[in-house]
């Protein structure tokens, strides 16, 4: 349901406008899931609209719920009966924020990645992408969780701006005070580093977050672990990153993922530093080092300790640097774990001690 839906229910079964109010306040704001229980719509509009119009382009084909009950990952069928993951967090006492999905699998093929291994189904229309926000809205007001959504990052399966145009739109959709009504600063989008969309993101969403995969401080070294390296290699990454600054005076979130032996070194970390003291403001950078999610690559997460050293390294040469908390391990719903583990689908990537709750 978006407001584009909205719009073609207004037109196929002639609703005056304030009947589209009532929709939209009964799915956008009240976060009531079926026609059906809009009680402000008359009974046999309800039942046809139900039968007709679905309100989510996505039907639930699994919930599973981490121990804490501090992550769920969902796995939502489309109308294809594709399947796509996407993650609600609670990272802190009050904040709820869903990580969703732009492409049914990527075909950018990053080493590390589980999606990455996939390749690419499709990608998923401005409404798919928008549906896992309404999506958790509903399973909150379900569950009677006591909070409210506040965060959507793009940092689900695929590469958002390979998928530019549908994902342009569900920003818009998501940011459209009729509909969602969410706030840009609220909103962020990570990409690998598809250059010449992030300058058009730059001049259309200059209040989105930006997050950029680094991975890795040198072209030799990136383009082992990130193939996109090639046709968008350092150089023009950071000249990105640096026209970013510049134009909105906003925060870059660098995304690190340590590897053991590979890219966490002290040299490294040095080389990392001197990469990004280069870009004027650098103090508008700030590097999440991320905990490595185990998958079925070759690659071995950083021990604690290495990590912790690394951090420090940066910190002392006056970076911004955190280790990133990282939530839905035990789901496999952390970052780079959704790749459709379902039995019989892909490799099943076993987990122990999730709960499936429905
Ligand atoms: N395609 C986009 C967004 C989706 S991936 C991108 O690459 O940025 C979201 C984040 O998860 C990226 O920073 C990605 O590098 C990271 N990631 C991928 N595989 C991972 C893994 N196995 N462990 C931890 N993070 C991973
Ligand atoms: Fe695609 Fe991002 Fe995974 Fe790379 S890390 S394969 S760009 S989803």
């Amino acid at each position: 349901m978006d407001s584009e839906k909205i719009k073609y229910l207004q037109e196929n079964y002639n609703l005056p406008s304030y009947r589209c109010q009532q929709l939209k306040e009964a799915f956008f704001h009240k976060h009531i899931s079926e026609y059906t229980n809009i009680t402000t719509f008359p009974k046999e509009l309800r039942g046809r609209l139900q039968e007709e119009v679905p309100v989510l382009t996505t039907s639930l084909y699994k919930i599973y719920a981490s121990q804490e009950k501090n992550a769920y990952k969902a796995l939502l069928q489309l109308k294809d009966k594709r399947l796509v993951e996407t993650v609600l967090l609670n990272p802190k006492p009050g904040l709820w924020s869903c990580c969703i999905s732009s492409q049914v699998g990527c075909v950018l093929g990053c080493t590390f990645c589980a999606t990455g291994t996939m390749g690419l189904a499709r990608n998923l229309s401005s409404e798919e992408i928008t549906d896992q926000v309404l999506f958790w809205q509903f399973f909150i007001k379900e569950e009677k969780i006591p909070a409210r959504l506040s965060n959507v990052v793009y940092m689900g399966m695929g590469e958002p701006f390979h998928n530019k145009k549908e994902v342009f739109k569900s920003l818009r959709e998501l940011m459209n005070p009729e509909t969602f009504h969410l706030g840009a600063r609220h909103l962020s989008v990570s990409t690998s580093g598809l250059v010449p969309a992030i300058y058009e993101f730059t001049e259309q969403f200059p209040q989105v977050n930006l997050a950029i995969s680094l991975h890795a401080p040198n072209n030799e070294l990136r383009v082992k672990l990130m193939p996109i390296n090639k046709p968008y290699p350092l150089e023009k990454l950071m000249a990105a990153i640096e026209h970013y600054i510049e134009a909105t005076n906003r925060k870059v979130f660098i995304e690190y993922i340590m590897l053991k032996e590979e890219n966490d070194s002290l040299v490294l970390a040095d080389q990392l530093a001197d990469l990004l003291k280069k870009v004027s403001k650098s103090h508008l950078l700030h590097v999440n080092l991320i905990v490595y999610n185990q998958t079925d690559s070759e690659h071995i997460e950083t021990p604690k300790e290495k990590a912790r050293k690394f951090k420090n390294r940066l910190q002392e040469k006056g970076l911004s640097a955190t280790i990133r908390k990282n939530l839905g391990r035990d789901i496999d719903g952390a970052c780079g774990q959704l790749a459709l583990k379902e039995p019989g689908r892909t490799t099943y990537f076993q987990s122990t001690n999730f709960v499936e709750v429905i």
